[in-house]
């Protein structure tokens, strides 16, 4: 008897209860050998006092299965409540968001009959560390974060992806154009990855005009992967259009723990009426089938479902005069591709799923990276001044020369303003000045630097920041401003 997989349960809010005994129902019926530990999350965890909506206890269970199947959650109303999914990714470090986006043309209707993309996104970095400062009156900022070893687990996660699941092409969206060292690096890891998966195609796109294409052509990509935010923007977008959010599942994947899961929320005002389509989080479980090697039920599974849809056999959500043969409901739904295990679709094409080979083949190391040598060249101190035209406050810094460092520029909000600025140019109260060794090219030091600052308060000017520059293998680690 094949051993049974342990696998943390959680049944959610609104619709979720029923979506998850469907999803369930159809995997027993399918048989999936799971052992399944059922734990408390979302709204009423939240309403008991708990701010993040899930128990301390239910992450031993998490740790132990390392397999999360999760039925959406409402987070109530009001502030103070923290996003479980949030909580979830990053506690448990899930960094790649896996959404197949699918139309299942001429079964359901969509404007997109040739859709079949699988957007990756990388889940943990880029503006979503959350990094935020007011600085001055009028400005804050976010911080965006890329880093070498993010970009490339998720880029090779995308290559892994694309060769399990015999897709064709990798296609990479960044706006390296604008963003030359965050986007810059992951479109660079994006390269190098690329070179090692020459059976598989691999291309590059500027993400405003990807994006339009991927919204017009969809039929052009395959396998997308990209930096969170576009990301989270474009997964939604790739699942509207495909016409269907109510049929697509999303996973969650980490080193050690992985979260499956339907895409859409819970739907309070279709709860507890037998009504909701059970499709998005069957097709997560069947992502999870997958993830926990049971590839042939995972295959029955699917198999079945597509051909429920084919068949007509469809909830509200879907249900089209004309189209559907006949409406169903939840239970009805999930009992109708229970009864097609072991069938396969006529029109739509068949799932094949190929095993995960051995540990996470994502967490090979790109081979060769060097550490580079890293030389402090300068410094930007970021000033709080609202009193002074650029050409004043610019006199008045470089009057702060001396002991080796030298005011090479300033600029505001990234445009260079002095020396030579123009007059037009909008400045607010956030002012950055550049300063360099006096020897061209030379390095500084950090006392250098701390004694420069000493100056700056001496002379009554409130530096909100410092950002050190630094050179590496002699390249520069720092951007030019627009105008320099
Ligand atoms: P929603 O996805 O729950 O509903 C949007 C629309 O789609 C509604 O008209 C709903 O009836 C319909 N719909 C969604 N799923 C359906 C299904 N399976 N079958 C049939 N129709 C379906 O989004 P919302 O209304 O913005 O959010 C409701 C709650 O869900 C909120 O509390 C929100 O915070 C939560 N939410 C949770 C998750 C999650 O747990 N992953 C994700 C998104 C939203």
């Amino acid at each position: 008897m094949p051993k049974r997989v342990p696998i943390t349960v959680a049944h959610g809010d609104g619709i979720g209860p029923e979506i998850m005994a469907a999803t369930l129902h159809i995997l027993n019926g399918a048989g999936a050998e799971l052992d399944v530990e059922t734990i408390d999350i979302g709204e009423k965890v939240y309403l008991a006092g708990n701010s993040s909506g899930i128990e301390p206890s239910a992450w031993d269970s998490l740790r132990r299965t390392r397999v999360f199947l999760k039925a959406p959650i409402t987070t109530p109303q009001g502030g103070g409540y923290k996003s479980l999914n949030v909580t979830v990714r990053k506690t448990l470090g899930l960094y790649a968001n896996v959404r197949p986006c699918v139309s299942y043309h001429p079964f359901v209707e969509t404007k997109h009959p040739q859709m079949d993309v699988v957007i990756v996104r990388e889940n943990e970095e880029d503006l979503y560390a959350g990094i935020e400062h007011r600085q001055t009156d009028q400005v804050v900022q976010c911080l965006k974060l890329i880093s070498r070893p993010g970009s490339e687990k998720i880029v090779r996660y995308a290559f892994e992806y694309a060769r399990r699941n015999n897709r064709k092409k990798v296609t990479c969206f960044t706006k390296d154009n604008i963003m030359k060292l965050t986007d810059g690096l992951f479109h660079k890891v994006f390269t190098e990855i690329a070179a090692e998966y020459s059976d598989l195609e691999n291309e590059h796109w500027i993400v405003d005009i990807g994006a339009a294409k991927l919204a017009d052509t969809p039929g052009a990509f395959d396998v997308l992967v990209m930096p969170n935010l576009y990301g989270d923007v474009l997964s939604d977008v790739a699942a509207q259009i495909a016409g269907s959010v109510g049929l697509a599942g999303s996973a969650n994947i980490g080193e050690r723990v992985a979260m499956f899961e339907a895409i859409h929320g819970s739907a309070p005002r279709r709860a507890g009426q037998n009504l909701a389509n059970p499709s998005g989080l069957l097709l997560g479980a069947v992502m999870m089938l997958v993830h926990i090697g049971e590839t042939g039920v995972a295959e029955r599974v699917h198999n079945a479902w597509l051909r429920t849809i084919e068949d007509g056999i469809h909830t509200y959500d879907v249900y089209k005069e004309g189209v559907s043969r006949e409406r169903v409901g939840t239970k009805e739904f999930a009992d109708a591709v229970v009864q097609r295990v072991g069938q396969t679709p006529q029109t739509l094409k068949a799932a094949k799923y190929k095993p995960v080979e051995g540990e996470a083949a994502e967490r090979k190391q790109t081979a060769g990276h060097v550490r580079a040598q890293k030389d402090l060249v300068g410094v930007d101190v970021f000033v709080d001044w609202s009193a002074a035209s650029a050409d004043d406050l610019g006199s008045a810094l470089a009057g702060l020369n001396g002991d080796g460092l030298k005011l090479e520029m300033m600029s505001n909000r990234g445009v260079k303003v002095w020396p030579g600025g123009h007059s037009e140019t909008f400045c607010s109260d956030h002012w950055r000045s550049r300063f360099l060794s006096e020897n061209n090219g030379g390095t500084v030091s950090h006392s250098q630097i701390v004694s420069l600052l000493e100056r700056f308060t001496r002379a009554g000017y409130d530096f909100i920041k410092t950002e050190n520059l630094y050179t590496f293998d002699g390249e520069r680690g720092y951007s030019l401003d627009q105008g320099a």
